[in-house]
């Protein structure tokens, strides 16, 4: 196999244009100094490596893999790792843009950082996974480690992953080092509320926002997306009688039930191994379909992109709390802001995981285990106060949640320029 030229070049890359295009409104609404915004369009570091791998019919490989530092100006970078076919240079220089902002925004020491290989992990057995990982964590090793970039896992990497990346991490440094990444196993220094963390902040988004728009209850709710993030906040919303989980989905498809369905019996369903799709209550429905069902509540919790100029129009929810990155293309979400619609946007959503972890990192950093509420207490005050500020913003300066909330994000990062000055 050979490497693409898709996989080395960023130039044309739209969501890298589109984190510049972000950016570049959030310094005209902020009048940011140009210098500063220049400062700030360019990654402070952007780490390309070969990965290499011996496969197991004893062939060898190579993959290219990607770590960029886009901001180190508020603490040391902090961001997913993703394996993924399409990863690439500019959505990897993206996504790490976006860290930034969300740690800003939230108020965590760090800064934005992500990574990613360029893969098909479902092709590759578990064991070409590990090769594949620990030679990706040690071609990335030099920049790396609890004060420079912590990683987390993203799509396609998780426990078993990170627990990969800090075994290798550690083995170079002839100690453990659990706070080189955060979302491990709880066994190597893990924190339990992590796996919940951004589901439980999404479903207090979704608390905070009907409040605000004032709906009645019950608030209806679509979850489109039933993963980790999806079913969370289907049952972090089950414990509260003002709340109806009226839709689901996920790849198998959907099921809609305008008198709501039990997120208890569907997780059941679920754990017994049997698809979403064939779950016994509600009808089914296309999961397309699903997101342009009555609801007072969206919450796109699946991939990116899933509301877009096809289907904007047909969106029936008044508020949209984006649980997935990015699930509104930017002309849906001009069209849905013109429209009235509510969207609270993933920097702020989609926040609960980053703070959780954290506190994850500073409790390795300490040698010091929190309780589980502790945890999830600290994650939603802070996620309660970003949320306060980002309407408060955008009331100040007339602009929707969204551009509220990359301006506060922004606005912060550039304070801390200034303060710390240009070296030399
Ligand atoms: P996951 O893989 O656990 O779940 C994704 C779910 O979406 C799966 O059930 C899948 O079947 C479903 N799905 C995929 N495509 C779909 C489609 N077109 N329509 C309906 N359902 C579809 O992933 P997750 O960890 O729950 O993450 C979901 C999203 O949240 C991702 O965009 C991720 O980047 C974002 N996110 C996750 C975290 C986290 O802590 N897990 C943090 C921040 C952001």
């Amino acid at each position: 196999m050979s490497v693409d030229a898709a996989a080395t070049s960023d130039a044309t890359d739209p969501a890298w244009s589109a984190a510049l295009l972000q950016l570049e409104r959030a310094a005209t609404t902020l009048k940011l100094d140009r210098g500063l915004l220049e400062m700030l369009s360019v990654p402070r570091r952007a780490v390309e490596v070969a990965v290499p791998i011996r496969l197991d019919s004893g062939a060898t490989t190579t993959f290219v893999g990607y770590r960029v530092q886009h901001s180190l100006t508020r603490g040391p970078g902090k961001g997913g790792l993703r394996y993924h076919p399409d990863a690439s240079l500019g959505q990897t220089k993206a996504l790490a843009m976006l860290m930034t902002w969300k740690c800003a925004l939230v108020e965590i020491p760090f800064g934005g950082a992500k990574g990613a290989v360029r893969c098909d992990p479902g092709k590759l057995s578990i064991g070409e996974l590990e090769r594949m990982t620990r030679r990706y964590a040690s071609e990335i090793t030099p920049v790396i480690g609890p004060g420079r970039d912590i990683l987390a896992p993203d799509i396609n990497t998780g426990e078993r992953e990170m627990a990969w990346v800090m075994d290798t991490y550690s083995t170079v440094a002839g100690h453990p080092v659990g706070a080189s990444v955060t979302g491990k196993p709880v066994v190597v220094g893990g924190s339990r509320e992590r796996r919940r963390a951004t589901g439980i902040g999404v479903a207090e988004c979704v608390r905070l926002s009907a409040r605000r728009a004032g709906l009645a209850e019950p608030v209806d709710v679509v979850v489109a997306g039933y993963g980790n993030v999806g079913r969370t906040v289907a049952e972090s919303l089950a414990e509260d009688d003002s709340f109806r989980i009226v839709g689901v989905s996920d790849l198998s498809g959907a099921r809609y039930a305008p008198e709501g369905l039990s997120p208890r019996a569907l997780a059941s369903h679920v754990d017994a191994g049997a698809e979403l799709a064939e779950f016994p209550g509600g009808e089914p429905v296309d999961r397309e379909d699903l997101l342009t069902m009555a609801c007072d509540v969206l919450v796109p919790a699946a991939v990116g992109g899933v509301v877009h100029a096809g289907n904007a129009a047909r969106v029936r929810a008044k508020v949209i709390v984006e649980g997935a990155n990015a699930p509104l293309t930017t002309g849906a979400d001009d069209e849905l802001c013109a429209r009235g619609v509510e969207v609270v946007p993933d920097v702020l959503a989609n926040a609960g995981g980053v703070i959780a972890s954290y506190f994850e990192w500073a409790q390795d950093l300490q040698a010091m285990v929190w309780a589980d509420e502790e945890v999830t207490r600290g994650t939603l005050a802070k996620l309660g106060s970003a949320f306060d500020e980002v309407a408060g913003a955008s009331e100040r300066l007339g602009v929707g949640l969204r551009d509220a909330a990359l301006c506060l994000g922004v606005q912060r990062v550039a304070e801390t320029h200034l303060a710390r000055g240009l070296y030399p």
